[in-house]
């Protein structure tokens, strides 16, 4: 159910530090760590820790926590020296999705290419 930890979500039990990750920031209602299968030489996951199965979902339950998860992403952003930068949030298998929490991907560090494919 939307807004309670799911026992078989990944990133409830990262939220939860049951599975470890390289945590970058934290804050009351976000967290941001780096993805385990890189695809930038920066790539950033920020996510709510209230389970929402994608990013519409957040925003139409909670939109501070979806302004929260943006404002982070732009934190990251300074932190890791972007100038340039991507946020992308998949959404749907068809779109490469593949946890259902909620997640920003930061990508930067590398040329990007638009039309993104
Ligand atoms: P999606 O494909 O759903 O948009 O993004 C999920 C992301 O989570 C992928 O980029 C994947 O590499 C990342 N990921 C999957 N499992 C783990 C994990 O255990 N730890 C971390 N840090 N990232 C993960
Ligand atoms: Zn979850």
């Amino acid at each position: 159910e939307s807004g309670t930890p799911q026992d078989d979500c990944l990133f409830c039990k990262i939220v939860a530090k049951q599975i470890p990750a390289t945590i970058l920031r934290e804050t009351d209602t976000t967290l941001a760590f780096r993805d385990i299968n890189p695809q930038a030489p920066t790539h950033v996951l920020v996510i709510p820790k209230v389970h929402h199965p994608d990013a519409a979902s957040l925003a139409a339950a909670e939109p501070g926590v979806a302004a929260d998860v943006l404002r982070e992403a732009g934190e990251i952003a300074v932190e890791e020296k972007l100038d340039s930068y991507r946020v992308i949030f998949n959404t749907g298998s068809g779109a490469g999705q593949t946890v259902f929490h909620a997640h920003a991907h930061i990508l930067g560090g590398r040329g990007l290419q638009w039309p993104p494919g």
